[in-house]
């Protein structure tokens, strides 16, 4: 059974861990992340993006995937179904069709409209039992081929919106999604710290975990981030053990077209990337 996020970003940071968030995007993508959660007893967050749901025939066909591998697979482990950068509609959807958690995404508001509507879906999601995410402080990324280097939260924002009632805080520490460029700066620390001490036990979230160097993920862990995001990561492994599979010609040998032989070296990639996630960030045994 799918549960909020909120109790175990709660054990994870009083236990100084994070609990890692992975996006799916397919069947063989979840399956390799709830497989990985179950053998090393690790509670496990499945993102979903507005476009993957949109990809993978919406919301309810998610939620009737992940439940059916619950059950098929017999994952004991904590699991949540969140949804990953939200729009207040699509933080709606996700609830009507079963999610068990949802981030809603309005760093690109006003604070006051931040507010405004992380206020709606927290009264929401607390009637509901589920774990809300708000975002105070744009996270950084490329957008048409411009990489934005990400904004380091008001830390006096952040407190107005964990005063709210959300589960979990993303602030935006100078991270960016998908790969960083040569250039970057690195996380700002400062700012984490100052965040930290204005929202106390608030689990903070980091986004953009794709090649955060292990040092300063460790760092940030241990200055109050209990979720951590991984995506790019996971699918940089994937393309680069599928390029290997055709590189060497096994799809040209025997059956090796057949996609459940195709798709494995890409699926056990992913698997091997979430195990090495889930033994950084310290979440290991903690289901
Ligand atoms: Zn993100």
């Amino acid at each position: 059974m799918l549960v909020s996020a909120k109790e175990m970003m709660t054990k994870a940071v009083a236990g100084h861990y994070a609990v890692g968030h992975f996006n799916i995007n397919n069947l063989e993508w979840t399956k390799a992340i709830l497989l990985t959660a179950e053998e090393l007893k690790s509670p496990v967050i499945l993102g979903v993006s507005e476009g993957a749901g949109k990809y993978m025939c919406g919301y309810k066909t998610i939620v009737g995937m992940v439940n059916g591998m619950l059950g098929e697979l017999g994952i004991t482990v904590p699991v949540a179904l969140h949804l990953d950068h939200g729009s207040f509609e699509g933080a709606k959807a996700c609830i009507n069709a079963g999610f068990s958690s949802v981030m809603f995404d309005g760093s690109h508001y006003s604070i006051e409209e931040n507010i405004e509507k992380t206020k709606v879906l927290v009264n929401t999601c607390d009637v509901l039992g589920l774990s809300l995410e708000a975002e105070v402080g744009s996270i950084g990324g490329e957008e048409d081929g411009v990489v934005g280097m990400g904004e380091c939260a008001d830390p006096d924002e952040c407190k107005m919106i964990a005063d709210l009632g959300v589960a979990m805080l993303a602030a935006g520490i100078g991270n960016i999604h998908g790969v960083y460029p040569e250039n970057w700066p690195g996380l700002s620390f400062e700012t984490l710290a100052a965040v930290k001490e204005k929202v106390g036990d608030m689990p903070l979230v980091l986004h953009g975990g794709t090649g955060i160097p292990d040092d300063m993920i460790k760092k940030a862990i241990s200055l109050g981030v209990a979720k951590i995001n991984v995506n790019t990561e996971c699918q940089l492994s994937f393309q680069a053990a599928t390029r290997q599979y055709i590189e060497e010609g096994k799809d040209l040998k025997g059956k090796g077209f057949d996609p459940r032989k195709l798709l494995a070296p890409g699926y056990e990639a992913i698997k091997d990337k979430v195990k090495e996630k889930m033994e950084l960030f310290g979440s290991v045994g903690k289901a």
